[in-house]
């Protein structure tokens, strides 16, 4: 019988992306997320040739397909940046990190919406976000750029799901745009993964704004501050506020098959651990 949900972890890449899937597979994964670059520099080499067929080659050995890997962009990008340089820089690193994926034969590629950095209204900078996707969709051909919800720390926008849905009515081509939601982000600003009608309720009304069709692929973290609190901190699943049954509730939700679900735990030492037991619970 196919496998109905993908669960894995964001893996590391240290030594060329050529070895996350192999990261992955150590761990029990038939999900993953990588940098394919560092994440926290703008400058990256380019890609190898070797570096491209090596991680095909251990993608198929280890039976990885591209709906199953949701590579994450660099945390120095805002899309939606006030100012001018900031922008512009951002557009260009979000672009080459589009066309990795592309050369990687990768499919999607997750990014954090951006911030507004109290320069520009909230609209201004959804708007700019749009036009920033709008740009790196132009330039490529394969890849979706999927929004992840955020936690609203800072200035921080996409931690409402309005924040979403007006950045995806702004791109133009609608087949290449999703949404990645990640459970501590959303519990943090105020959505309830913990409560059956809390979850229930969060769904239909991401339904409504956004639409279920959007959903690309899922962060699975408990949460360690309280809902609501705008903080972004990331706990061991069972280990905050959202609990094992919130989890339990995602693995036996068929709304959520066919996408990666990816762990962003702070423990990478019990990620098989982790891993295992949401696959005990499908
Ligand atoms: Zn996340
Ligand atoms: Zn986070």
């Amino acid at each position: 019988m196919p496998q109905k949900k993908f669960i894995g972890a964001h893996v590391s890449a240290a030594g060329g992306v050529q070895n996350a899937p192999g990261n992955a597979a150590a761990i029990g994964a038939t999900a993953f997320a990588l940098f394919t670059k560092n994440q926290k520099q703008w400058r990256a080499k380019p890609l190898t040739d070797e570096n491209i067929d090596n991680f095909k080659t251990n993608c198929q050995k280890h039976g990885f397909k591209p709906e199953q890997i949701l590579p994450h962009d660099s945390y120095l990008i805002n899309l939606g940046h006030p100012e001018e340089e900031g922008l512009k820089k951002s557009r260009a690193a979000f672009l080459d990190e589009m066309q990795r994926c592309e050369q990687l034969g990768i499919t999607m590629l997750n990014f954090h919406p951006g911030s507004h950095l109290k320069k520009i209204s909230e609209e201004e900078c959804l708007q700019r976000i749009a036009a920033s996707v709008n740009m790196a969709l132009d330039q490529t051909e394969n890849v979706i750029a999927v929004i992840e919800n955020t936690a609203g720390q800072g200035t921080n926008l996409g931690y409402r799901f309005e924040h979403l849905a007006r950045i995806i009515e702004l791109v133009e081509d609608k087949s290449r745009v999703g949404v990645c939601i990640d459970t501590c982000h959303g519990w943090a600003a105020g959505y309830d993964f913990a409560s059956p009608e809390g979850y229930e309720k969060l769904w239909d009304d991401f339904d409504q704004i956004v639409g279920l069709k959007y959903l690309k692929g899922m962060h699975l973290n408990d949460a360690k501050k309280d809902a609501g609190s705008r903080v972004d901190r990331h706990a061991p699943l069972g280990k905050g506020f959202i609990g094992e049954e919130g989890f339990i509730r995602l693995m036996k939700d068929p709304r959520l098959d066919g996408i990666p679900m990816i762990l962003e735990t702070p423990e990478p030492d019990i990620w098989d651990q982790e891993v295992a037991w949401l696959q005990s619970h499908l």
